[in-house]
């Protein structure tokens, strides 16, 4: 009797494991087929790893239901004689109110956006708040709106049947109308009102799920019909075992082709990420291949890179601002100051990634974590490399949001020693006991890196003081505070690396009122662009450098400075021979791009290139030119009166756009396995 029972339920169950397979199958070859057999199988494999047990599972409590349904009367929402008004009734009822939960969660972000000034603690609890209430108040009124509903398909389907035509409601025509009309809406809603605001969206993240729900609703029935169906079933599953098996194989023994199956595929990535576990992966990788070359004759001094977020260049003393800054004073007083140094996106997320890895935004590939960016693992980052060439590495960052270990960013790669302290006094202390402790033992030379915060949380207390202290006034005291942390710092790098090379930069700036912006992550203007570069050390020259420079220069001057060649694949340029005096600045030599790329805070796709003393903007078909030399605050647009020079910055940005594509294509090679 047992072995009976367990067939029927084996028998039960096999049209949801065969539609599961089928589902991971397809869902698989949706999400890539690459030149590579073993890639191609290996995402299809991982893929499938994700989307079978979750199929199975779904497609069980949804046939249990529908099955249940159908036995039992008790949930009334058939009647005896087939029909489905009230069925039906809840099913609009929760069609509708699932779209105006939507609406009400968006339209209510938007309005919390404008009051809250987007800190994002703030929004996250306001968000709950209002999905809690609106989803209580829809709760609320579904019984009598179900009702209404219901009552409304009972008079249909009584009025159908006095004319003796049968049933009209079955469960099927129920489920396929509400389908039909929620379709409908979502389509109305999507391209009258979403759409047009959120401009370019991208869909193709509901491509997978969309063929697995196609898959789960025609295999069932299909299968049913099949005179070989335990054949073609048991086909399907040994094919699912199958790719399941490459991929697992793939993850062991050649996990450099797992890192490249994450970078092309969103679902294999998640399920690599969930399963294998990224950092795990690259760990397995022979990075041997990342070690730099040595340069005959060159010594390694210690680097230190002091990164300060939101930092407008001309507010500090270096480029003539008003703020108190005497560390940075003092700093540029000894070193290299670059006047047109430019931040390579408007934002951190897309800003850090290139000044540790070497390459423009849009060059980056990744995903987006919280506020952060979650970059591709085949990325290499200078701390990897210096690591790699022998130094000591150590990063001090202030905040969670962007640097937390959990985010797994990948940016703290290389990074032997890594604090994450969001209180910039006792950030600079874990710093200051780093560089104390390691001078007794250290035979190999140093590179640290420290980010503050303070200058991007130059509002708090703003509500407050805002009668006797303008927004400009306020953000000049929030730098004073940066720089009294540098100070500390700096104070302590001079005792105990005294030879060191000493960086100074920005990931961007600050609108502060400029064009109509406060904040940041808003457009390509030099208030939020344009950032401080200041860099001081032994054989560097004091001067001022008036070339364009960028931020994505960083990586291969660290590297040159550090006493090694550049290496491959980094987009920038070394500014050593400049910072050395071996070369003279060129005012019209030097070009800088930057990019705003669509994602959570970023709503426009835009790009900007700096040339010498032309700044182009394009932002869709439309362009903006300036003379920055001469008009630094963009307030001329000379498109019009210059349409050669727009075109040639045009081509310059189409140009560096075609690249990227290619160089987004590249692999770890290089790598043994
Ligand atoms: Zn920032």
């Amino acid at each position: 009797m047992g072995s009976r029972r367990a067939a029927r339920i084996g028998r039960w169950l096999f049209p949801s494991l065969v539609a599961a397979c089928a589902g991971g199958l397809a869902a698989g070859l949706v999400e890539g087929i690459a030149a590579d057999l073993l890639l191609t199988l290996a995402g299809a494999g991982y893929v499938a790893l994700i989307v079978v047990p979750v199929g199975f599972m779904a497609s069980v409590v949804v046939r249990g239901i529908v099955s249940a349904w159908r036995q039992d009367d008790a949930l009334a929402l058939i009647e005896r004689d087939g029909s489905t008004p009230r069925l039906a009734g809840w099913l609009v009822t929760a069609a509708i109110g699932g779209v105006l939960f939507v609406l009400a969660m968006h339209h209510g972000t938007r309005l919390l956006l404008g009051t809250i000034e987007l800190q994002p603690n703030k929004l996250g609890f306001a968000a709950a708040l209002l999905a809690v209430g609106s989803g209580g108040l829809l709760l609320a009124i579904s019984v009598p709106s179900a009702r209404l509903f219901s009552g409304l398909a009972q008079r249909l389907e009584r009025r159908w049947q006095r004319r003796g035509r049968g049933v009209l409601l079955t469960p099927r025509r129920s489920i396929a109308a509400v389908v039909v009309l929620v379709s409908g809406l979502v389509a109305v809603i999507w391209l009258g009102f979403v759409g047009p605001q959120l401009a370019a969206v991208d869909l193709s993240v509901l491509r997978v799920p969309a063929v697995v729900l196609v898959v789960h609703a025609v295999v069932p029935a299909v299968l049913g019909r099949l005179r070989r169906r335990v054949i073609i079933g048991c086909s399907l599953i040994v094919g699912c075992l199958g790719v399941g098996a490459v991929a697992t194989f793939v993850r062991f023994e050649r996990p450099s082709l797992a890192l490249d199956v994450w970078g092309e595929g969103a679902v294999a990535g998640f399920a690599i990420e969930k399963i294998f576990g990224l950092d795990a992966i690259r760990d397995d990788v022979t990075m041997e291949y990342i070690r730099p070359q040595p340069k005959a004759g060159e010594d390694h001094p210690d680097i230190v890179l002091v990164t300060i977020d939101t930092v407008r260049a001309d507010r500090t003393p270096p480029y003539g601002g008003p703020a108190r800054m005497p560390a940075l004073a003092d700093l540029a007083r000894r070193g290299s100051v670059f006047t047109w140094a430019f931040a390579p996106s408007n934002v951190t997320r897309r800003s850090l990634p290139t000044i540790a890895i070497g390459l423009l935004p849009n060059e980056v590939r990744g995903r987006t974590v919280g506020w952060g960016l979650r970059v591709d693992p085949r990325h290499v980052m200078v701390a990897e490399r210096l690591r790699a060439g022998g130094y000591d590495t150590a990063g001090f960052m202030c905040c969670p949001a962007v640097w937390a270990p959990h985010l797994r960013t990948g940016l703290s790669r290389g990074l032997e020693h890594f604090v994450v302290e969001a209180d910039g006094a006792n950030l600079v202390e874990h710093a200051n006991r780093w560089v104390t402790a390691r001078r007794s033992s250290a035979r190999s030379p140093a590179f640290v890196w420290m980010h503050l915060i303070e200058p991007h949380n130059w509002t708090v207390g703003r509500g407050v003081s805002r009668s006797n202290l303008d927004d400009r006034a306020l953000y000049d005291r929030s730098l004073t505070r940066a720089d009294e942390l540098l100070d500390r710092f700096l104070q302590r790098v001079a005792t105990h690396l005294p030879r060191a090379v000493i960086i100074v930069t920005a990931d961007h700036g600050e609108g502060l009122g400029d064009h109509g912006q406060l904040y940041h992550s808003t457009d390509l203007y030099n208030s939020q662009l344009r950032v401080p570069l200041v860099i001081a050390g032994p054989g560097i020259a004091n001067q001022t450098l008036a070339e364009v420079v960028s931020s994505v220069d960083l990586v291969p001057t660290i590297m040159d400075l550090a006493g090694f060649h550049v290496p491959d694949r980094v987009s920038g340029r070394s500014l050593a021979d400049m910072l050395r005096g071996e070369r003279a600045a060129r005012p019209d030599g030097g070009v800088a791009f930057a990019q705003m790329i669509i994602d959570r805070s970023n709503r426009r796709q835009m790009a900007a290139v700096v040339r010498g003393r032309w700044k182009l903007i394009q932002s869709g078909g439309r362009g903006e030119l300036y003379d920055i030399y001469r008009d630094p605050d963009e307030q001329t647009n000379l498109i019009g009166v210059h349409p050669d020079v727009a075109g040639q910055l045009r081509e310059l940005v189409v140009d560096q756009a075609a690249q990227a594509v290619t160089l987004s294509a590249w692999r770890l090679s290089g790598a043994a396995r």
